[in-house]
């Protein structure tokens, strides 16, 4: 379905983004793999990629954080495979505290990775769309882009910035064929759910048992956890020719929760 295009996916080397990479590698897309993780598990992932799908797969190391090493990943990009058609903007982090407790580096920390990274990498990869004629910018944000929870100030504010920043391209790039859309998770139960679990207990007073089934899966109506899987298949669909005409969307995948 995606032969011969090729997708950056940030902060692939786990959870959904890893997810989002097997997805599109299975679509017939060039893959450029990102994120942290021991370098011989990295290569060794690149190459089941690779073997399991037939496609390139690279890994390039691009702290997030950084906005020359984004400039780089998409410049390194473009010159590898020369183009970024799909940008799968994923890579997060999280931490749970109160406010008047949390801290400064860690704000400023989420903002730059969950958010600034976005603006560097969309800006750098969306004159070669635009010179193209296609592009599908696909972030993915959260349920809170939508709604908030406590303990939660910095994630939630640069997921709703997400939002508009998500709306804001779509309108700037709707008449180059380039789309830009949020997908929108309720709880993933990956490495940055599971170590938010002791804190939230510590912040509430509750077991970690009790936060399962209290706290984060008290928000889904489905009472389960949403799958990796599913977000993928999302995100493989919105880049595809027949989701040429949904743009600026804002699509939860959150059993239900932001019905509430
Ligand atoms: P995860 O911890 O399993 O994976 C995060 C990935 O980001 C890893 O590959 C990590 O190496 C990478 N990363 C972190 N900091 C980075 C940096 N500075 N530069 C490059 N890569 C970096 O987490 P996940 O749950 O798979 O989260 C992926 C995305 O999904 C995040 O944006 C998160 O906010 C969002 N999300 C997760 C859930 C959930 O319940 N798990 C729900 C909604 C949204």
């Amino acid at each position: 379905m995606l032969k011969g295009k090729t997708a950056i996916i940030t902060g692939s080397t786990s959870g959904i983004g890893l997810g989002i990479a097997e997805a599109f590698a299975a679509s017939g897309c060039s893959i450029v793999l990102n994120g942290f993780g021991d370098a011989d598990e990295i290569d060794a992932l690149c190459k089941r990629l690779a073997q399991t799908h037939g496609v390139a797969v690279v890994y390039h190391p691009a702290d997030m954080s950084r906005p020359e090493a984004i400039e780089a990943l998409i410049a390194d990009t473009e010159r590898k495979f020369g183009a970024t058609d799909v940008l799968v903007n994923n890579a997060g982090i999280q931490h749970v505290a109160p406010i008047e407790e949390f801290d400064v580096d860690k704000w400023n920390a989420i903002i730059a990775i969950n958010l600034t990274a976005s603006f560097h990498s969309i800006r750098h990869a969306l004159p070669g769309m635009k010179r193209r004629g296609w592009g599908r910018i696909i972030n993915v944000a959260s349920a809170h882009a939508l709604v908030a929870s406590p303990f939660k100030s910095a994630y939630v504010a640069a997921k709703h910035g997400i939002a508009g920043l998500i709306k804001t391209v779509a309108l700037e790039a709707a008449e180059h064929g380039v789309t830009a859309n949020a997908i929108c998770p309720g709880y993933v139960l990956t490495p940055l759910v599971e170590h938010q679990i002791p804190d939230t207990a510590k912040a509430r007073g509750l077991t970690e048992e009790q936060v399962i089934k209290e706290v984060l899966l008290a928000a889904q109506p489905t009472k389960q956890f949403v799958a990796t899987g599913e977000v993928a298949a999302l995100a493989v669909f919105l880049a595809s020719d027949e989701a040429r005409s949904i743009t600026g969307a804002i699509l939860p995948v959150d059993g239900g929760w932001t019905a509430h």
